[in-house]
């Protein structure tokens, strides 16, 4: 099989996680006979800067055509955050109907984890968060209301077919792991929005008798990631309960550095799109210094949402590999000093 690859370095140490990267991916793929063809676009914060906008007008009909995504990071210190958010990111969530954000939270062996007593093998779990709707809907407006009275209105919008696709996405998920899911809510708050999301719940869990479901409020949820977050399987969220779940999630595990994710197109009609959680990290931009494994990590989604299955998991495995090994390079986000090059090439080492 033959697949093409649009990639979208970005900004930051995005380029330098991505450039490093693309080699060790191209060599899994050979290996299993899969031939990738990467188209690079250089769009981001500094075309911005330049030329007004972070994409071309023409750049969704660009990526439409490929198989799959892989994004570095974008961000930078002199453009604002809603700008590389709404010029690049959002708009390829949403045209490209990604609905489901995949992060999974892996304490590997041989990393420390930041919650005393845990060690790498203790935790395992998968996020999957609302990707296009829900609190982050766009909705609302703000007013002057009679005298002096200013008002602000942020509207969640949750639809069936949007929910449907998350909680079926997990599910299916849950059905290929342990047979554990947790939803995510705050039904006792909100009455239409969170109701709807239990009432779809009890709809959708008919399907997969085999899942065992337990509910949870997003307060309790977050005490619990650090409690107990060896108990958690699949875990199902919205838009916003799925952004602050996240990123504990990737903190429990030891680093940004090591977190990887993924924009699915449940229907396949789009490319899906796989990212590092972590941003353009300017503050070690240019060093050298990135630990590219939340990178590979992303590689190895956007191959097994391809249907290479060999791929990913060969990927997964150089990164347990390397990372459980005492006598291979450490990068400095895990305490070492081997720099990007460094560690990718102990990861093609162990191919
Ligand atoms: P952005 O505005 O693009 O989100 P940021 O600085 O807000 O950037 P991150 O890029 O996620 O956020 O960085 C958070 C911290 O984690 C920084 O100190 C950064 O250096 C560190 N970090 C992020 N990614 C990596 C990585 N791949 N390797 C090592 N350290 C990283
Ligand atoms: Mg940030």
């Amino acid at each position: 099989m033959s697949y093409e690859i649009a990639t979208i370095p970005g900004d930051g140490i995005g380029p330098e996680v991505v450039e490093a990267t693309l080699p060790l991916f191209e060599e899994v793929a050979e290996s299993h006979g899969v031939e990738v063809e990467f188209t690079e676009y250089d769009w981001g914060s500094d075309r911005y800067l330049d030329e007004g906008a972070m994409m071309p007008d023409d750049a969704l009909d660009r990526l439409e055509k490929s198989d799959a995504i892989l994004l570095g990071a974008v961000g930078h210190p002199e453009v604002p955050d809603h700008v590389t958010l709404h010029g690049l990111l959002l708009p390829i969530r949403k045209e490209f109907n990604q609905q489901v954000c995949e992060r999974p939270s892996i304490l590997f062996e041989g990393v420390e984890s930041p919650l005393a007593g845990y060690e790498g093998g203790d935790v395992d779990f998968v996020v999957f968060r609302e990707n296009t709707e829900g609190e982050y809907s766009d909705v609302g407006g703000r007013e002057h209301v009679g005298f002096d009275h200013e008002i602000a209105i942020q509207t969640s919008v949750f639809t069936r077919q949007g929910t449907e696709a998350i909680l079926r996405a997990a599910f299916e998920a849950a059905q290929e792991r342990e047979g554990h899911l947790t939803s995510i809510t705050k039904s006792n708050a909100q009455a239409y929005s969170m109701v709807f999301w239990d009432e779809l719940v009890e709809e959708v869990r008919e399907d997969y008798p085999d899942v065992e479901v337990e509910s949870l409020l997003v307060d309790a949820a977050s005490m619990d990631f650090i409690r107990r977050p060896e108990e958690f399987d699949v875990v199902v969220a919205s838009n916003l309960f799925g952004d602050i779940l996240t990123d504990i999630g990737a903190i429990v595990t030891g680093s940004m550095g090591l977190a990887p994710s993924g924009n699915v197109n449940r229907s396949g009609e789009y490319p899906s799109m796989f990212e590092p959680v972590h941003g353009s990290a300017p503050d070690i931009t240019g060093e050298g210094v990135a630990n590219p494994i939340a990178t590979v990590l992303s590689g190895a989604m956007l191959f097994e949402n391809v249907g290479e299955e060999g791929v990913s998991e060969d990927l997964w495995e150089v990164v347990r590999e390397v990372l459980a090994d005492d006598s291979a390079p450490t990068p400095p986000d895990l305490g070492g000093s081997a720099g990007t090059e460094e560690m990718v090439d102990a990861l093609s080492e162990r191919l």
